[in-house]
């Protein structure tokens, strides 16, 4: 499906386009932003002026999530970034609070429709069409998720949502409306198969023709789309957004090959080392933290917003025409751990795994033995068996050997039965809680 023009402008003109509307960000962020105010000063920018322009927005401080909860009082219970006054917010959403309190998330009408408009170019990319149907398994409620659920109107589909926590509800609903395509979480994506199974049902002979992917990396892992796309008998795409910036900004188009910035001009990407966050190109093969700043934000605007989510960026022409940067993320910084000074994310380890279907399920945890980051070789890691597969050493002890040979660190696999690890109707954790 080839790209809109929006979609297709070329990169250079679109950066010259983001560079006149992150000037007048900053003019606006002068102008209204308490948080901003306070906090460009005093690292030395007392003005928009002074600040230049996007190329020079690699000198002005990270803004991190902690620090706008700081910014939190009873008074104002948004934070010190709130800009918009209240005659101008339309929706308010919250965080799922997976670090403690919930925080808010204010929008304008603009702000909204600019959300909704690249969550719709992100969804779009996948190749849906109007007039198709789609089934969706988010209970959006409170979250931003709300808002992508909104693109699909905007995209023209026939939007069926079904909630989470039914899966009978769910393939009822594939079965009778017969939806060319469905939107869950990759985690769901992959249980629903097993689920399927298990009552005979065949989901790679269902209408489905492709199943859109968010809400947690996975989608992107070679092995384990393969796994859903077989069980699906469809594409799988994924999405990704980042709930104070905003939602699906980046979507996956036909080719999988990243997920394309459908919020272009809406957000500026950047790249740093998560360590001592010093700026990284974004070129491709290049990886780090994924760094955004709005462009158009009116409510409650960000300047280089630590996202947490370490990605693998790609800006080799798509065949597609879409000329924004495509990313894959490997997992959430916070997720990472450290062994014996080499850095690896959960997920990769499943990938890993998952090479090994069929012989194993795909589900895996990760069980560090300390707290904390760094963790002592040889790693624990639980590996679950196929259905109907038994102790196998040899096979424990091929899979620990691909780990050494592709991510360079020893782990210690444990296989275990069928059915022992936790599936989850919404996102995996991969890594096993360590006890206090
Ligand atoms: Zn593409």
């Amino acid at each position: 499906m080839p790209a809109p023009a929006a979609e297709a402008l070329p990169w250079e003109e679109q950066r010259r386009l983001d560079d006149d509307a992150y000037r007048s960000q900053l003019v606006y962020l002068f102008e209204r932003s308490p948080f901003y105010r306070d906090k460009l000063p005093a690292a030395g920018v007392g003005s928009a002026a002074e600040a230049g322009g996007l190329d020079r927005l690699a000198e002005l401080p990270l803004t991190d999530k902690q620090e706008l909860r700081a910014s939190v009082t009873d008074a104002q219970p948004i934070g010190s970034h709130l800009c918009a006054e209240p005659s101008e917010i339309v929706r308010i959403y919250s965080t799922s609070g997976t670090t403690g309190t919930p925080s808010y998330i204010p929008l304008t009408a603009s702000d909204l429709d600019n959300w909704i408009t690249g969550s719709a170019r992100s969804y779009g990319a996948s190749g849906v069409t109007a007039g198709q149907r789609i089934v969706s398994t988010y209970n959006a409620g409170p979250f931003v998720a709300g808002a992508a659920l909104a693109s699909f109107d905007r995209i023209g589909l026939c939007h069926i949502p079904v909630g989470t926590g039914n899966s009978e509800r769910l393939v009822n609903a594939i079965q009778l409306l017969r939806p060319q395509a469905a939107v869950l979480t990759p985690s769901y994506a992959a249980y629903l198969v097993e689920w399927a199974a298990e009552r005979g049902v065949d989901l790679a002979e269902s209408s489905v023709e492709r199943v859109l992917v968010a809400g947690e990396p996975g989608g992107g892992e070679p092995a384990f789309r393969a796994a859903v796309e077989r069980g699906w008998g469809a594409r799988v795409t994924e999405a990704m957004g980042i709930g104070d910036i905003g939602v699906s900004l980046w979507g996956e188009c036909e080719h999988q090959d990243g997920m394309h910035l459908g919020a272009r001009g809406f957000v500026h990407a950047e790249l740093i080392d998560p360590g001592g966050g010093t700026p990284l190109p974004i070129e491709h093969g290049g990886s780090g933290e994924l760094v955004l700043t709005h462009l158009r934000q009116r409510a409650a605007p960000l300047l280089r917003f630590r996202t947490r989510d370490h990605v693998e960026v790609r800006t080799a022409p798509c065949p597609c025409g879409r000329t924004g940067p495509r990313i894959r993320c490997i997992g959430r910084t916070d997720d990472m751990l450290i062994v014996r000074g080499v850095n690896l994310f959960p997920s990769a380890v499943r990938e890993v795994v998952n090479g090994f279907a069929p012989r194993v399920s795909g589900h895996i945890q990760v069980r560090p033995q300390m707290p904390g980051v760094k963790q002592d070789p040889p790693l624990p890691v639980a590996v679950e068996l196929a259905r109907d597969g038994g102790p196998d050493a040899e096979l424990a002890a091929e899979i620990a050997g691909r780990l050494r040979e592709t991510l360079v660190v020893q782990t210690a696999v444990e296989l275990v039965p069928f059915g022992t690890l936790q599936r989850s109707e919404y996102k995996s954790k991969l890594v096993e809680p360590i006890a206090r």
